[in-house]
Parts: structure tokens; sequence; C-alpha cells
């Protein structure tokens, strides 16, 4: 038994070896990625009810010679724990300008994680970037989640009213996940709740779910919010948030995330229908 215990212990030490191993590999490579040229942004339509292309998301992608396509959901937490995220995050914000640019009127959606959010001098940065871009704010959208906000909502509320101020966009991603939700909504400045595609997901099956969706509309609707539906993957899905009034919706049956070229052409035609 005292040996199976040791060998337990060691297989326990060599696989935390590992994974810390793991992920300096991953810490290195991305910080060489930029540089590289292996990081790319695709870009996915959010479209109204009549399926007119309001604006688009931008997603990170590392196409990675040595790991091939590596997820941002595998990145991202590990950029997040080290410096990496502003570099990474300020590449991403400067992409975004660039491919916005062209489009006749689209508005750019920017993931930020807590931790850029958290930064010093947040805003400053962020309002000299798109400035320096030329950019009109008003078409810059800053995505948060609930977790950005959570352990400091006095200098949360203090930046979002600041950005809000200088006409910046400000949306509460992945709603209905994190904690406090509806106080959030009462206290924060929002222009756009983007409701998890989990909510999106359950609708069909559970009336939760489906109770969910509704009241998220309603609650959006009557605060003057844009609604983004996230995830709809079925043209089932698509006409029950059209008849539940959802204003805005985003997914894989409207369009999948696409790269810059063809974001360019989507934004020029103005629609996918
Ligand atoms: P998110 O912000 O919730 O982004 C939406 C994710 O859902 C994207 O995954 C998108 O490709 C995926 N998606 C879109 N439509 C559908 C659908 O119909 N069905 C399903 N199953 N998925 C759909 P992606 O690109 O892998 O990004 C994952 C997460 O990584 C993002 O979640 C976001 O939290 C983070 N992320 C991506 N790009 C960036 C970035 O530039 N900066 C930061 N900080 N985080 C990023
Ligand atoms: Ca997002
Ligand atoms: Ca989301
Ligand atoms: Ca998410």
């Amino acid at each position: 038994a005292k040996r199976q215990g040791r060998g337990c212990v060691r297989l326990f030490d060599e696989s935390m070896d590992e994974s810390i191993r793991f992920r300096r590999q991953i810490e290195t490579g991305l910080s060489e990625a930029i540089a590289k040229g292996e990081l790319k942004l695709v870009f996915q339509p959010i479209v109204g009810r009549d399926l007119n292309i309001a604006g688009f998301e931008a997603l990170i992608r590392w196409c990675s010679p040595e790991y091939g396509m590596v997820p941002p959901a595998m990145f991202i937490p590990i950029a997040e724990d080290s410096n990496l995220i502003h570099e990474l995050g300020d590449w991403v914000i400067d992409e975004a300008l660039a491919a916005l640019k062209s489009w006749p009127r689209q508005y750019v959606s920017v993931n930020f994680s807590p931790r850029q959010f958290r930064r010093h001098n947040f805003v400053g940065h962020v309002v000299e970037r798109v400035a320096s871009a030329g950019v009109d704010p008003g078409r810059f959208q800053i995505e948060i989640t609930e977790t950005a906000i959570f352990d400091n909502a006095e200098r949360a509320a203090e930046i979002l009213f600041k950005l809000r101020q200088m006409g910046f966009r400000i949306a509460l991603d992945d709603f209905g996940t994190g904690y406090s939700s509806l106080y959030n909504i009462r206290r924060f400045a929002l222009d756009c709740l983007k409701i998890d595609r989990s909510f999106v997901d359950g609708m069909g099956r559970e009336r939760e779910s489906a109770a969910i969706v509704h009241s998220v509309i309603h609650l959006g609707r009557a605060l003057g919010m844009e609604v983004v539906a996230e995830g709809v993957e079925t043209a089932a899905q698509l006409e029950a948030l059209r008849v539940a009034g959802c204003s805005h919706m985003q997914g894989f049956h409207l369009s999948r995330p696409v790269d810059a070229e063809e974001a360019l052409l989507l934004a020029e035609n103005g629609s996918l229908a």
C-alpha cells in the first residue's frame, strides 16, 4: 500500500510538472506568435431581425506551426495569468480597428479579459488607440463579462461611466452566467446584453431556459438596450427568438466567424439575407 501511495504521489508530481511545462511552452510560443504573424482575427456577424449586419465580434485565432490551431479558450487563460494578455489585447484592438476602418457602418465588438479591464489607466489606453486610428468610439464595442466587474464594482462603475461618456459601446457578455446579473444591469450603463448561448441552446428543450430568454429580451427592450442572442445554431432557434422579439442574433446558423477579407465583403453587402 505504501509503495502504491508513493507511486501515486510521483505520478501526481510528474503530471504537475507536465502541465507546468506545457503552460510555459504555450507562454513562450504565444509571446513569439505576435511577432511571427501566427495570430489572426476572425469576425462573426451580429445581425438584426431582418438579417442586416449591425456589427462583427472579433475573435482571436492562433495558427501555430508547432501546435496547430490553438483555441482561445486554451491560450487566453494562460495569457491572462501572465502580462502577455496586455500585449495580446493591444494587438487585438489594433487589428480590429484596422478591419473596422473599411466597413461602411458596422461596429466591431472586442472581447476584454478581466485583467485587461483592471489595467491601470484602461480608459486612457483604449481611448488613445481608438483615437489614433481615427475611429468613432461609437463603432467600437467593449465586451466584458460580469467577472470583470465582480471584485471591484466601484471602480468598474467609474470606468464604464467614463467609457460611455466618451461614446464607446459597452456589452455585457455571457449574460446570465455570472453573479448578481440584475444588480449589474441596474447599476452599470450598458448598451448591449449578450444572452449566453447555454440559454439559447436550452430554449427548445426546457421551459426554464425559454423563460429566461424571454425575460432578458423584455428587460433589455424596456431599458433601451440591444439584446444579442448568442449561439444561434438552428432555424428553429432563430424563429423562436424572432417571435420572442429579440433584436439581434449571432451564431453558426447565421454565419461562422469569417476572415477579414470575407468580413469586408459581408459588411459592404450589409446583410446576410
Ligand atoms: P465568447 O466571447 O463567448 O465568444 C463566442 C464563442 O462562441 C466563440 O468561440 C465563437 O466562435 C463561438 N460561437 C459562435 N457562434 C456559435 C454557435 O452557434 N455555436 C457554438 N457552439 N459556438 C459558437 P471562440 O472564438 O473559440 O472563443 C472562445 C472564447 O475565447 C470567447 O468566448 C472569449 O471569451 C475568448 N476570446 C476570443 N477572442 C478573444 C480576444 O480577442 N480577447 C479575449 N480576451 N478573449 C477572447
Ligand atoms: Ca464575447
Ligand atoms: Ca459570449
Ligand atoms: Ca464566453
